[in-house]
């Protein structure tokens, strides 16, 4: 019998190795890249701890070589995602029952897996097939994937702690029950540990989840696949089963298990889950809990008194690293005439030594964008910039789609501040500023409050602390991760708890006990030690 109350540790975050040339960690990458490239795999689905193939074949590619097949995967169809939604169902009663430490254990597992055994697996997969440089692969698919795990471990701990007083006289409890059913995990190709913690976040609660990753992701979240069955995770807590999103998305939203939605991608995509929801509500057990986290429109503001090297650091940065698709990347700027120039200048300077290329060349700060569909995207955007006299192109504007999806990092300068590239989301290496005049800065404020839909991250710099404050003020629902000083991307784990409201989500802050909580649903239960034997209180006699 195991009655230990164990107490888990605070985290700390995953240290970011450098990769300095010659450096053992950079030896072991490049001949996990050589190796993954030289070699094409086949993803099955994994349903219930086996694998299935339906022989429906779809290609993973690389979006810097976009002719180079790195794998073949299966597409499930209804067969295949009913089976899924049974392999669920069928192991819930098992794994909920099973000791919340004893479920942690696996994913301290998994976190240590990642750490050590697969590092180089992780990143590589995630660098090429999502097109990611070693700095944001290193970042995001192995050290906020690490404190995903980490991190949520300790948060549940926390939450089962919370629990209600008793008295002599009853003894009260909270037993926080995974949801009744199962849940959905549908992840966004851009974070490989986003894939990580929509899963890992229910299971840890005790759910068992059906995964649809991102068709553009499957090769690293393959590989996470692998090791969450390595670390010891029982068939069916995740059944991980690629294939078009409408497919199974309808097939799995018609189900009346459905319990819960964990989402990450695009504010469309996540409005019609919404809506299908609600047409279903009548079928199902219970209300499903939705969770998404979805677009954004960040800005920088910079006030009068920032410093202008500062805020064109943190432009370049946060509109370029991971050629812009970031949810967080900054995407509209809003700065003062009387530091435009000085602006620009470091703007242009570090752009024009910015190298866009290869991502197992670590010069290159910017590869390629992931996909056709995005490419032609992106520069669509680009075109409407070329053609009106509301804005111009500082400095990129071309792309070239031939061998892999390579477009330059644009910078535009709207004259107009409601400028189409002011006001959607483009998800591509393009930042578009406008400049006000120093006196306007109040009217400017109103401006980014209201310019788009979105409200998910945004920075402000000043030198004037009065002014921070005001900012934050004045700017209190259009973003939520904000920072002072700071570009807007880069949020971590259990420091910046990260989400947004408006269009862009649910704001249930990914990497929060908040998340957490979302995943189960309480009982209360009493226990009177010496029950009443007469119906009637004293006041009656
Ligand atoms: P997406 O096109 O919305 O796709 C996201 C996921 O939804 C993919 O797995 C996709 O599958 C799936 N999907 C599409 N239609 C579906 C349907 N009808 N039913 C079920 N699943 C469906 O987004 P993305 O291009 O991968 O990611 C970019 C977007 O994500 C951007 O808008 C970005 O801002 C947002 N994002 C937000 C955050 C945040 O924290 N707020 C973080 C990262 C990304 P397929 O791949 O097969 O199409």
């Amino acid at each position: 019998m195991n009655n230990a109350i164990c107490e888990m540790v605070d985290p700390h975050n995953e240290p970011v190795y450098s990769y300095l040339p010659n450096s053992p960690e950079r030896i072991k990458l490049l001949k996990e890249l050589e190796r993954q490239s030289n070699i094409e795999i086949e993803i099955p689905l994994i349903i219930g701890g086996k694998e299935v193939r339906t022989g429906n074949i779809g290609k993973v590619v690389m979006p810097h070589d976009h002719g180079h097949v790195l794998a073949t995967y299966h597409k499930a169809g209804e067969k295949e995602i009913k089976m899924a939604i049974d392999a669920a169902l069928a192991v819930k009663e098992e794994w909920m029952t099973m000791s919340w430490v004893e479920r942690s254990a696996i994913f301290f597992k998994i976190a240590d897996l990642i750490a050590k055994k697969y590092r180089y697996t992780i990143n590589a997969s995630t660098m090429l097939g999502q097109g990611k440089n070693i700095f944001q692969s290193e970042i995001d698919a192995v050290c906020e994937s690490i404190d995903f795990l980490r991190y949520n471990t300790f948060f549940a701990s926390q939450i089962y702690n919370q629990q209600p007083k008793s008295d002599s006289a009853t003894m009260n409890r909270l037993e926080y029950r995974p949801l009744e059913g199962f849940v959905f995990a549908i992840s966004p190709f851009n974070f490989t540990s986003i894939g990580t913690n929509l899963c890992t976040a229910p299971a840890l609660m005790g759910n068992s989840v059906v995964w649809k990753p991102a068709t553009t992701s499957l090769l690293s979240n393959y590989y996470l696949m692998k090791v969450y069955e390595e670390a010891g995770l029982p068939g069916g807590v995740i059944n991980f089963i690629p294939g078009a999103g409408s497919t199974i998305g309808n097939i799995v939203l018609n189900d009346k298990n459905l319990a819960g939605i964990h989402f990450t991608g695009g504010t469309n995509t996540f409005n019609g889950l919404w809506k299908k929801v609600g047409e279903n509500l009548d079928n199902y057990v219970s209300y499903p809990k939705l969770v998404g986290e979805t677009g954004g429109k960040d800005f920088v503001v910079a006030h009068p008194s920032a410093d202008p090297l500062e805020v064109a650091t943190a432009l370049i940065r946060g509109a370029f690293e991971y050629q812009g698709q970031k949810c967080s990347a900054a995407s509209r700027a809003y700065l003062p005439k009387s530091l435009w120039s000085e602006i620009k200048n470091h703007m242009l300077k570090m752009l024009k030594e910015i190298k866009m290329g290869d991502v197992q060349d670590p010069n290159n700060f910017i590869n390629a964008v992931i996909d056709e569909t995005a490419f032609d995207f992106i520069m669509g955007y680009i075109e409407k910039a070329k053609n009106t006299k509301d804005a111009e192109i500082l400095i990129g504007g071309k792309g070239n789609k031939s061998k892999g999806y390579f477009i330059e990092p644009t910078v535009i300068q709207a004259y107009d501040p409601h400028f189409i590239t002011m006001e959607e989301e483009i998800f591509g290496p393009v930042l578009t500023v406008y400049v006000y005049e120093d006196e306007k800065f109040e009217e400017t404020l109103k401006l980014v409050d209201q310019t788009s839909p979105y409200a998910l991250t945004g920075a402000i710099f000043a030198k004037d602390r009065r002014m921070l404050s005001h900012m934050c003020r004045a700017l209190r629902y259009s973003a939520g991760n904000f920072y002072y000083n700071d570009k807007p991307t880069g949020a971590m784990v259990g420091l910046q708890p990260f989400g947004g409201a408006r269009k862009s989500g649910t704001n249930d802050k990914a990497g929060g006990y908040m998340n957490l909580i979302r995943w189960t649903s309480p009982r209360t239960i009493k226990e009177t030690f010496i029950p009443a034997t007469d119906y009637k209180y004293p006041y009656m006699d």
